[in-house]
């Protein structure tokens, strides 16, 4: 990368002494930048392992139990580690070795990037996902609050997920977070899953308005017992996070319609 980079300079400009960006929290001790996990922010240095962008990629690639990490923007980044850029350049590569393109994304936003809804996004998909344009606006919707809440996606989304949604406040965006420009091949995965659950036969079920909070509560509950030996993305386990958050979002909108 030449000395000009635009998204890094906009960036550091606006980043304040000791601000978070996901899980990292960037610090200037001096003229340089020392980048670490949040959760480290207190420990003196010399108890973090020094590591380089690579290290650091390959570090921050599989979480805490050792999993891969097919969102790179999950929750759940390995700490223990400090990174050292003395220029903005080499903070561009620390950070994009934790974040792929986050910095880039988020500059995008604030340049104005046109955003795309979702259906407009899945029109243009072909092979496995090229169905997925079918969703109705509901489902679209269940499915990003489902992959995107917070507690499964640290960025921002920022594309709507039915033409019907209101447009991101851009002026809110001057300090630098992660935002989601448009839907992540997990997103789309979870929407093949609501897509094919759209066509199977349906169950109506009689519950108790009071029954219904303690099962979203339980839904919660199993999501976070995830066991450390399973895959994030496979939706197949029928106790995977994504699956579960995704039943729960349907049973709230069931609740919802009824009361
Ligand atoms: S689509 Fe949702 S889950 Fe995927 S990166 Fe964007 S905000 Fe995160």
């Amino acid at each position: 990368m030449n000395a000009s980079n635009p998204a890094i300079d906009a960036f550091i400009e606006r980043l304040p002494p000791g601000r978070t960006f996901g899980e990292v929290i960037v610090n200037r001790p001096d003229a340089g930048f020392d980048v670490r996990h949040r959760q480290d922010e207190k420990t003196a240095p010399d108890d973090l392992e020094l590591i380089d962008p690579e290290q650091l990629r390959l570090r921050t690639a599989s979480d805490r139990a050792g999993r891969y990490r097919p969102l790179r923007s999950a929750p759940g980044l390995r700490s223990g580690w400090r990174a050292r850029a003395d220029t903005p350049a080499e903070l561009w590569r620390v950070l994009n070795a934790v974040y792929p393109g986050a910095v880039g994304d988020w500059y995008a936003a604030r340049q104005g990037e046109k955003l795309l809804s979702y259906r407009q996004f899945a029109s243009r998909q072909s092979g496995m996902f090229r169905n997925l344009a079918k969703l109705s606006e509901a489902q679209a919707r269940r499915t990003a609050q489902a992959c995107c809440d917070e507690k499964r996606c640290l960025k921002q989304r920022l594309w709507p997920a039915a033409e019907s949604e209101p447009p991101p406040d851009r002026e809110s965006r001057q300090a630098p977070v992660m935002v989601c420009l448009e839907p992540c091949s997990l997103l789309m995965e979870l929407a093949r899953r609501e897509f094919r659950l759209g066509q199977e036969p349906t169950v109506a079920l009689q519950l108790p308005e009071p029954e219904i909070s303690p099962i979203l509560t339980a839904l919660e509950t199993l999501a976070r017992s995830f066991p450390e030996s399973s895959r994030v993305a496979d939706f197949s386990a029928p106790t995977a996070p994504h699956r579960l958050a995704l039943l729960r979002e349907r049973i709230l909108a069931q609740a919802e319609r009824k009361t």
